[in-house]
């Protein structure tokens, strides 16, 4: 997204755009797929985030439909060993103590530091660190340990329960081919060598085949950054490195399961667990009589353990925990397909997104600086506003990273 987004600002304004892509499809981390059931299913990104998302001008352009899917309503959750509708749970007063987390985040103080400690300090046990360890971290692919106070709130990641969230029923990936239209996008061309200076840049493909350009815009994500799997010719600025270093990209996985019936309540937008193998699990058809999809999606360590056990065990354990939170149902006698999405062994993304470790505030605006001569830097894990490291992040991203490339081509300074 942030890469056909920032070639077509550039090609609306005269420039000669080539996206070099190693994969063979648009769309990168948004990969809707076709063959599983008989409505399009999202393997990578599922929702467009808020009625405000500077997304929806394509979303409408592109005239795709849309379902609104209200979580805060219809959410249940899996606490205390029960599966319940949240409010039902809230009515536990093993719960209570953690109703002032949010204002609690909202009013931060103090230095950094990891959402353990600050769960260990507000005194959470039992079913309210539950509660609590869910809300600062269910849709971050790091553990409590892991993740940052400040990082998430300046990420915005609350943001992500605040607004309405919306399904592409056409698949999301439509979204990046109608932005892509009319592009030259190369694919199979995989990006093993850049190199920069302030008059030019080089790109250099695994196969040995070299291209040259008066600017470019990486969009590399976070994960392949980090691995190293890309040189850099010479060596990125220090400031650079470290904000690679310090911003981590963690594990995000999905099985995708389709069952002959629904055994799900039939108003339940998404199930929240507490502690198993999954995260979240969501049905994809809310409320209609669509196909019974369910989809789990584990983050962090949840994710990096199904990773772990590789796509012929994952399924057995995500329907061995639906035998569990579901007994009544026995949901494996009524599973047809099943199959393991694993970003974090993905060569194209090594992870799913990214998240700020205690101390890494200002790392993104670090790695989004126009600090390497004629190459810029796009790419969700460069955005923390409105949220960072989302479709919207990304093609935001695309679009600053486009006038930065912009100013190279017509020899203006560029400011950070
Ligand atoms: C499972 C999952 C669920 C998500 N859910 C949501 C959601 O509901 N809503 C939301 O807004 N966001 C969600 N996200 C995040 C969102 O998908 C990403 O932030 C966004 O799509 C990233 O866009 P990007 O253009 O920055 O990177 P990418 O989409 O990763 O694009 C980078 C491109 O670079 C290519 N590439 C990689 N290495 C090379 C190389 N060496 N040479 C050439 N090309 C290369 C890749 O193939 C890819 O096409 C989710 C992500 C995942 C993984």
């Amino acid at each position: 997204m942030a890469g056909v987004g920032a070639a077509r600002a550039l090609a609306s304004g005269g420039a000669g755009v080539t996206v070099l892509e190693a994969g063979e499809r648009i769309g990168g981390r948004v990969w809707s797929i076709r063959d599983f059931a008989d409505a399009p299913i999202e393997a990578g990104a599922e929702f467009v985030h808020g009625v405000g998302a500077a997304t929806w001008t394509d979303v409408r352009r592109a005239g795709l439909r849309v379902q609104p899917v209200p979580y805060l309503r219809y959410s249940w959750f899996h606490l205390g060993g029960r599966t319940r509708w949240l409010p039902l749970h809230l009515t536990h007063p093993g719960v209570w103590r953690s109703f002032d987390i949010l204002w609690s985040l909202h009013h931060l103080t103090g230095g950094d530091r990891s959402a353990a400690a600050f769960i260990e300090e507000k005194g959470y046990r039992g079913r309210a660190k539950e509660l609590a360890q869910l809300t600062l971290t269910a849709h971050l692919p790091g553990g409590t340990d892991e993740v940052g106070m400040r990082g998430l709130v300046s990420d915005g990641v609350l943001h992500l329960e605040e607004g309405l969230n919306h399904r592409v029923l056409d698949g999301y990936d439509l979204l990046p081919q109608h932005v892509a239209t009319g592009v030259d996008v190369r694919f199979g061309w995989r990006v093993a060598r850049v190199a920069w200076s302030v008059e030019g840049v080089e790109v250099e493909a695994d196969d040995g085949r070299v291209l040259s350009a008066r600017a470019a815009v990486t969009t590399l994500p976070h994960g392949v950054l980090a691995s190293g799997a890309v040189a850099f010719d010479p060596p990125l600025p220090p400031s650079k490195l470290d904000a690679i270093a310090r911003i981590r990209t963690g594990a995000v996985a999905k099985v995708l399961l389709r069952f002959d019936d629904r055994f799900w309540p039939r108003r339940m937008a998404q199930l929240v667990c507490g502690d198993g193998p999954v995260t979240l699990y969501w049905p994809t058809s809310f409320g209609t009589a669509g196909a019974p999809v369910l989809i789990a999606y584990a983050t962090g360590p949840r994710a990096r353990a199904l990773s772990e056990a590789g796509p012929d065990k994952a399924p057995d354990i995500v329907l061995d925990d639906l035998e569990r939170v579901f007994p009544k149902a026995h949901p494996r006698r009524l599973v047809r397909d099943a199959r393991f999405v694993d970003w974090l062994t993905d060569p194209n993304s090594l992870g799913g997104y990214t998240f700020l470790p205690p101390g890494a505030v200002g790392a993104r605006a670090a790695l989004a600086a126009p600090d390497t001569g004629a190459l810029v830097w796009a790419g969700s894990a460069t955005v923390w506003s409105p949220v960072a490291d989302t479709v919207e992040a990304a093609y935001l991203s695309g679009l600053r990273a486009a006038r930065q490339a912009s100013a190279v081509l017509t020899g203006r300074t560029l400011r950070p």
